[in-house]
């Protein structure tokens, strides 16, 4: 499919280009070199965190994390059930167990009924988690002041997925500063990109320490190659570094851009038999996707999506939920409440549109107008 308009394309700021060029000039083209530093530094300020480390991908940095945690084989993890699959594939690099977590209405987060239920039946058996993995889905925090609570009752370490999150803020706090670990993905449609890549941020310096060893092979400080331990070839490159600093200079811009265009989406779009999700109270979502909720079945999801994209617009249905995916057999999974579960009633009713920060004027009314097509 050819598109000219796409959900969450990259969009460099400029000065991206003049720090490559440096790391080209002082030949640092290696997963060492000033600018990981410099971006490890600068991304832990902003997030509000005590250390950070740079790797090849999101998926790695909560792959990092498992292994700190000591996460193996049999090994139960709670995972948030609506989100990316990135999320929950280092459950399958360890052999662990997932077990879903509905999302909750207001924030599409997951759920704190259905977590507190999670740990109920948990306790009763014997069988606690090693880890809650709970996502910041789309740009909007999870509701950290029900959350945290009950895993600190029971005791459970908190892996922050704020993959898609990077920038926004709950209270007044940033996203990536709530888990006892948290991880940032710079995947090429995330809002911020180093073409891929992806951050570990806490507050544990030790640990931090501890995966930066690991994802650089586990090499022992010996003047041989020394090695104890198992590692890694998980360090992102000085390169993607450079173009991540840039970044995160032009991310406060790149926010304030997809603010403007969701409050867009939600005037431009009145009267359709649907709206736009909107943020909670607490939340200052980055507006990483706007979604479509469709409501009174009026049109299925997939078949917006598929006029929006024979008009060459990329959109998406909503991400499908992870106890729906083959790739689980049969997995454990608590729903909203006995008589809700919310992420399958979104997955089949909502759609993610084109949210770039790059996209002009004109494109957007091109969507806009595409958009009202479907709905008459
Ligand atoms: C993108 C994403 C990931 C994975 O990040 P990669 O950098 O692509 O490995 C993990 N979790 C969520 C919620 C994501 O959206």
């Amino acid at each position: 499919m050819a598109f000219d308009i796409f959900l969450s394309p990259p969009h460099m700021g400029g000065k991206e280009l003049e720090y490559v060029q440096e790391a080209f000039q002082s030949n640092w083209i290696a997963p060492y070199g000033p600018f990981i530093n410099q971006f490890e530094e600068k991304m832990a300020d902003y997030i509000g965190v005590a250390d950070a480390l740079a790797v090849s991908s999101g998926t790695a940095a909560i792959h990092l994390v498992f292994r700190w945690l000591g996460i193996g084989e049999g090994d139960v993890v709670f995972c948030s059930d609506f989100t990316f699959i990135g999320s929950c594939d280092p459950v399958f690099y360890e052999r662990a167990v997932p077990v879903f977590i509905d999302c909750e209405p207001d924030s599409w987060n997951m759920s704190p009924a259905a977590l507190e239920r999670a740990f109920q039946d948990a306790k009763k058996e014997g069988n606690m988690p090693k880890a809650v993995l709970v996502v910041d889905l789309y740009g909007e925090s999870a509701d950290w002041d029900s959350i945290l609570p009950i895993c600190r009752k029971y005791g459970v370490p908190v892996i922050e997925d704020a993959a898609e999150a990077v920038g926004a803020l709950y209270k007044g706090k940033r996203c990536g500063s709530f888990g006892d670990f948290a991880v940032h993905s710079y995947n090429g449609n995330k809002i911020i990109t180093t073409s891929g890549g992806g951050m570990v941020l806490s507050h544990n310096r030790m640990a931090i320490e501890k995966m930066r060893f690991w994802s650089t092979q586990a090499r022992e400080p010996m003047i041989h190659y020394e090695h104890k331990e198992y590692g890694y070839n998980y360090r992102m490159s000085n390169i993607c570094a450079a173009i991540g600093l840039g970044q995160l200079e032009f991310l406060e811009e790149k926010i304030r851009i997809r603010k403007k265009m969701h409050q867009f989406y939600a005037e431009a779009l009145k009267g359709i038999p649907g709206y736009i999700k909107e943020h909670t109270e607490k939340n200052a979502s980055n507006c990483w996707l706007n979604l479509l909720y469709i409501t009174d079945n009026v049109i299925a999801p997939e078949e917006v999506v598929l006029r929006l994209q024979n008009a060459g617009i990329e959109a998406r249905p909503a991400w499908k939920p992870m106890h729906m995916q083959p790739v689980f057999h049969a997995p454990q999974f608590y729903p909203h409440s006995k008589k809700q579960i919310v992420d399958e009633d979104v997955f089949s009713h909502a759609i993610c549109l084109p949210s770039g920060d790059s996209m002009t004027d004109k494109q957007l009314e091109r969507v806009i107008h595409e958009l009202r097509k479907c709905f008459g």
